[in-house]
């Protein structure tokens, strides 16, 4: 099979290509750019596979005049900038050691062993510079018939490194067949292993639910990773239960998917503890819960909280009541976002400081409010 894209043809990933077959060595693209295009889906970044240590990477990129980091050297990996586009070049590796984490590392010469030490069989392709396809491990079949598969042994590639019971979900979210569910294996050894879960640190956890919920549908995949006991270990009180009803609530609605929208649905836990989530995004969860569940008026919460972020309460309020009102309760969060409240402290100063002067700027804001955002300025400070 030969793959063909656009990145494929770009004269830069030839030319990074070209810089390791020159200097004697071999090139193969492999991961996520190779699985992309065999399922038709976008490619995000292109990662180059080697034969060739990463001092020579470095010395044939440097010869050739493009400019090198040493993104991760002590794992093997080489970064090679091409008129603005970067690859990622990572020697053959093998696993020599590896404790649920992290791995000790040896180089390795064979394309089989680089192969070996990944995780799933889809991530297991590679492709010549020509495009053909080169297929160690047998997942090219799994692929094009989207089947997430553990290489060889699931039970083995879980103890590796536990992140993959994330993984396994996260890239059956993406691109497996709900149809067909998740590979029997795998998931009986995602439940038995759940307990791994505990090792991981709380940001590898974090990036990982993140990249499963920002999949078109993460419900299926969601619901799974619950019952084998993997949500509540790595969020304890959440619930994947409503998910599926939000996600259809947001196919109405033609909503993007949003992982801060989708977190805000499993419940009330405390998400930037659990997932080290940033400041901004654990505020934002905390808003669109807080008001989904309050009885704020939609325009109210659009002129509070911003469109974007009212939308995502109002859609998770219709999980819970009724969502015949979405698309007019939507609309009004949109003009109540618009709204300029007409008074500033200027206009009540003197009169009031300090204390007062915000208690009664508040005063005026919820008559303001309370009028639907139509009184006028002179009317407000009357009152
Ligand atoms: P994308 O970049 O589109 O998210 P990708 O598959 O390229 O997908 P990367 O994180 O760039 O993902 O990883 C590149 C490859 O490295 C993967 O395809 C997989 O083969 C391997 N890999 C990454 N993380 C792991 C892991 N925890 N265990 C085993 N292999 C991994
Ligand atoms: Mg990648």
């Amino acid at each position: 099979m030969r793959l063909k894209a656009d990145w494929l043809e770009d004269p830069r990933a030839q030319a990074a290509c070209a810089l390791l077959v020159d200097a004697g060595a071999q090139a193969f693209f492999v991961g996520g750019c190779v699985r992309n295009t065999l399922l038709g889906t976008d490619v995000s970044d292109i990662d180059i596979a080697t034969n060739a240590r990463p001092d020579a990477v470095m010395k044939a990129a440097e010869e050739s005049g493009f400019h090198v980091v040493p993104t991760g050297i002590e794992h093997g990996t080489v970064t090679v900038v091409i008129e603005q586009m970067p690859f990622e070049i990572t020697t053959f590796r093998r696993d020599v050691e590896t404790d649920g984490r992290r791995a000790v590392i040896a180089f390795a010469d064979r394309i089989e062993d680089d192969a070996l030490r990944r995780d799933l069989t889809m991530n297991a392709l590679y492709a010549k510079p020509s495009g053909d396809v080169v297929d160690p491990l047998g997942g090219l079949q799994d692929v094009l018939a989207r089947r997430i598969r553990f290489i060889a042994d699931a039970r083995a590639r879980i103890r590796e490194d536990y992140l993959r019971i994330l993984r396994f979900f996260r890239f059956f979210a993406w691109y497996g067949d709900a149809e067909h569910g998740l590979d029997a294996e795998g998931l009986a050894a995602c439940t038995e292993l759940a307990d791994g879960l505990y090792q991981l640190s709380k940001e590898r956890i974090g990036n990982e639910l993140t990249k499963l919920l920002q999949s078109p549908d993460p419900a299926p995949a969601m619901a799974a990773f619950a019952q084998t006991g993997g949500l509540e270990r790595i969020l304890p009180g959440a619930s994947a239960k409503d998910l599926g009803a939000l996600v259809q609530l947001e196919k109405h609605n033609r909503l993007a998917p949003s992982a801060t929208r989708r977190l805000a649905s499993l419940g009330r836990t405390d998400f930037r503890a659990r997932l080290r989530l940033s400041k901004a995004d654990a505020k934002e969860v905390d808003d669109i819960q807080t008001a989904a569940f309050s009885t704020r008026l939609p325009a109210e919460i659009g002129y509070r909280l911003g469109y974007q972020t009212a939308q995502d309460a109002l859609i998770l309020r219709g999980v819970y009541s009724d969502a015949q009102n979405l698309p007019k309760d939507i609309a009004a969060a949109e003009r109540g976002a618009k709204a300029t409240f007409p008074i500033s402290a200027a206009d009540i100063m003197p009169r009031f400081s300090g204390v007062e002067l915000g208690a009664e700027l508040r005063r005026l804001e919820a008559i303001w409010i309370a009028s639907d955002f139509t009184m006028r300025r002179d009317a407000l400070l009357s009152f």
